[in-house]
């Protein structure tokens, strides 16, 4: 009957773990398999490359839930599942050892996976990426005072990492391809604040550069850099961005294009499909177009919609983007969409010098995005100018003493 066939999740991160709990908090009350390849119950990643990293955070306090959670919401936890294939015209999903596990309704959560440099070297020991818990303690194992951290990427990965290693008084250089770390994501003047702030922690930068080798015997030694520079390394950090798990929609022959395409209700082609998470290239409708993000607030909200959606409810995802960073004593919030060549200013209220402000991203005079760093509570209001859709005046945007309110 096909009333009693499971909600199945694929992907126990933190999108799909939200996405069971919600079904269960909305009264559904009937089955539902949440699975997992890795071994590890759902986590949140934050802490990954942050306090985890410094021993600020500890491993136990990353999970979701107790272990005792799942079988007390009866929720079907397989974690170490691998999903191989997805039959639609059965509604099953296959696994890799060729269990078929029906769905009523669908969800994909299959997250990102790191990219890897694509350079000889890189299966060297001491050559490591960060996506996994695992990867965390082996990353904070290597961590050490004194030790030469090369890290490709000035991405959040990269400089987030960076932070932790100088924090524990290794030695950091970080390769990045383009001019300034994060100079895709924020621009050169917001960018720069990053850069300024690394360097005085004594972090190197090797900009406009790429590490073309990584050399050594059995364990890393060095890199080689494309300038030719060589740099000796103890542990190399590939932070060089993710690349969204789609194959199981590909190969289902759902619409995919940048990640899987859904709709404001987080529906697929298929309308017994979702997506949520790093995966999913939805339909915005304040924004009037489709985004893929890949950020924790994301994958913690577009579960939940995703699963409402899945109920039958009338759901219009339409979160703003969201992202925080902490790094020495900067922390940052982030709220809005500004894609590089979509804002003609860069507005900011506050003082840069000390690192307390806020920066707005403008397309003629409306906000699209803004930072708060080292300003705190107002990542809300940001948000609601973003919302508004309306032409401010930057003088008074710019005027601290305005509050965000009557701008
Ligand atoms: P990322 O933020 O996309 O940054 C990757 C960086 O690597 C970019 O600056 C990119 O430059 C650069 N790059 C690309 N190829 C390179 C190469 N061959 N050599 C040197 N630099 C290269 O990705 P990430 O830092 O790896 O993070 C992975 C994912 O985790 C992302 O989705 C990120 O949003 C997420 N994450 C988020 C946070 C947070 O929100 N605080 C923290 C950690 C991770 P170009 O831009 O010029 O290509």
């Amino acid at each position: 009957m096909a009333d009693q066939r499971a909600f199945v999740i694929v992907g126990a991160g933190l999108a799909g773990a939200r996405a069971a709990h919600t079904l269960r908090s909305e009264g559904y009350d009937g089955p539902i398999v949440l699975l997992g390849e890795e071994a590890e119950p759902p986590y949140e990643r934050p802490p990954l490359s942050k306090g985890l990293l410094v021993g600020a955070a500890v491993r136990d306090s990353v999970y979701l839930h107790e272990a005792d959670w799942y079988p007390g919401q009866n929720i079907e936890l397989r974690t170490g599942s691998r999903v191989t294939g997805i039959a639609r015209e059965a509604a099953e999903v296959v696994l890799a050892d060729g269990e078929r596990i029906g769905y009523h309704r669908l969800l994909l959560a299959t997250g990102s996976t790191a990219r890897n440099l694509p350079v000889t070297g890189t299966d060297l020991d001491g050559v490591l990426r960060l996506r996994t818990l695992g990867d965390s303690g082996r990353l904070a194992a290597a961590l050490t005072e004194g030790a030469r951290i090369v890290i490709a990427g000035g991405g959040w990965i990269g400089l987030e990492v960076a932070a932790a290693a100088r924090q524990k008084g290794a030695d950091v250089t970080v390769v990045e391809t383009s001019d300034l770390p994060l100079g895709r994501v924020l621009g050169a003047g917001m960018a720069g604040v990053f850069a300024d702030l690394h360097r005085e922690h004594g972090v190197t930068f090797q900009l406009r550069s790429q590490i073309t080798e990584i050399r050594g015997i059995d364990r890393v030694a060095s890199v080689l850099l494309s300038s030719g520079t060589e740099l000796p390394a103890d542990t190399v950090v590939v932070g060089i961005g993710a690349t969204p798990n789609t194959e199981l929609a590909e190969r289902a022959g759902l619409t995919v294009e940048n990640g899987v395409v859904v709709d404001q209700a987080l529906r697929t082609s298929d309308p017994q499909i979702f997506a949520a998470g790093d995966i999913a290239n939805a339909y915005h409708p304040l924004l009037g177009t489709h985004v893929r993000v890949e950020h924790w607030s994301n994958a913690r909200n577009s579960g939940p919609a995703a699963a409402r959606a899945m109920l039958g409810q009338d759901v219009a995802y339409d979160r703003l983007p969201y992202f925080f960073t902490d790094q020495y004593d900067l922390g940052m919030e982030y709220t809005g969409h500004a894609p590089p060549g979509s804002y003609d200013q860069v507005i900011v209220r506050g003082d840069l010098s000390r690192r307390e402000f806020i920066a707005f991203w403008i397309a003629s005079g409306r906000v699209l995005a803004g930072m708060n760093v080292n300003v705190w509570d107002v990542a809300d209001q940001i948000g609601e100018l973003v919302r508004s859709r309306r032409s401010f005046d930057p003088i008074r945007l710019a005027d601290p003493d305005v509050p965000l309110a009557d701008v």
